[in-house]
């Protein structure tokens, strides 16, 4: 095969609060001809995540910072063009860590095999990706049971929208908050949640107290800040909270303070558990087999919106802190 050519994403400087397209530069690179026991992938959707803020700065958190000029690694999903390894052939779909490229060689134990079966392939990096199993997780650490009163925050978003539709498929009832009268509706009338509203159009706890008049048993924390307060204050007693996420913040130059009632999580005798979903990759066949039949049996929404072209690569991460997005955002690359 003649040698490849392929555009990545390279992360050209650290951004000051919110990312600008200044911070991304797109390259063509040259890839070699393959060795034995390697695979030639061509990406064909790659995936873009909020966390991924927090790698772009200078500072060690549960992984390491981007490299300044390396192209951006992540989520991404595409099939086998050429293999020299017995474990995978042309045209066979895989997902992996190679992100923010069109295509890269990798050795076959860093692809994870998927299926054909479900289509558009773009779902494994959403409700049957790192997003739905961090959904799944979430959950499975707050141990819902029906009846349960559950409050997702950033529940339009990839995790938020899976989150909220799994709770509901365990009989809970079920609240989301999210950013604008059209994702509202989404999760009313798409998602089945039995309440939602705009954290835009006036405070979360007012918001969420009318939602919730008897207190709230789960909450699905996206967002931290004004989110995880009203929360904490609507907690009921032994009330359990899964930490997933924090957007609110960021972007931010300085640490947000802590919530002001924080005090809560002793009166109320509340229960707060972290996750990073890479913990939970063992799990993958157990969270596939369950949300895999949901979806397949048309009981689980997928909902994505898709950013055509390696090109607008930084737009799509961006648009995710502006809230342009419903559902997953992905990358469909052409
Ligand atoms: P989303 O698909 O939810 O996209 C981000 C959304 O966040 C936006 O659409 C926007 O929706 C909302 N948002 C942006 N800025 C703010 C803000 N300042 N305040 C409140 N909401 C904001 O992303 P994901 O579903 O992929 O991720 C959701 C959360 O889960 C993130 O915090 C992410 O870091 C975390 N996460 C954690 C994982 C783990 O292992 N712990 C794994 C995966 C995700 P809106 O219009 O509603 O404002």
């Amino acid at each position: 095969m003649t040698n490849v050519t392929s555009r990545e994403v390279r992360l050209a400087s650290r951004p000051d609060g919110i990312p600008t397209e200044a911070n991304f530069t797109l390259a063509r690179t040259e890839l070699p001809a393959l060795r034995d026991q390697e695979v030639l992938v061509r990406n064909l959707f790659m995936s873009v995540d909020p966390y991924m803020r927090g790698r772009m700065n200078d500072r060690k958190s549960y992984v390491a910072p981007f490299e300044l000029g390396k192209v951006i690694d992540g989520n991404a999903v595409g099939e086998v063009v050429e293999s020299r390894a017995g474990e995978f052939k042309p045209g066979d779909a895989v997902t992996s860590f190679f992100g923010w490229r069109e295509y890269f060689v990798a050795s076959p134990a860093d692809l994870y095999p998927v299926s054909r079966e479900n289509q558009p392939l773009s779902v494994y990096l959403g409700a049957l990706g790192m997003t739905g199993l961090t959904a799944w997780v979430g959950l499975n650490l707050a141990e819902v049971k029906a009846g349960d009163v559950v409050f997702v925050s950033g529940a339009a978003g990839a995790v938020g929208s899976v989150a909220g539709q799994l709770a509901k498929l365990r009989g809970c009832r079920v609240i989301g908050s999210a950013g604008s009268v059209e994702k509202v509706k989404f999760l009313r009338e798409k998602c089945g949640f039995d309440l939602a509203f705009n954290y835009k159009g006036a405070p979360i706890l007012e918001q969420l107290n009318r939602a919730a008049p008897d207190g709230i048993d789960v909450y699905f924390d996206n967002v931290g800040g004004e989110a995880l307060e009203a929360a904490l204050s609507a907690m009921r007693d032994h009330g359990r909270i899964v930490a997933c996420g924090a957007i609110s913040g960021y972007n931010d130059e300085k640490p947000q303070p802590g919530p002001s009632n924080f005090f809560n999580m002793i009166v109320r005798r509340l229960t707060m558990k972290g996750l990073i979903v890479r913990d939970w990759l063992d799990h993958r066949a157990a969270f596939a087999a369950e949300v895999g039949g949901y979806i397949r049996a048309g009981k689980l929404k997928n909902q994505e919106t898709v950013v055509e072209g390696i090109e607008h690569a930084a737009g799509a991460f961006i648009g995710l802190f502006r809230g342009e997005n419903l559902g997953k955002m992905v990358v469909k690359l052409t």
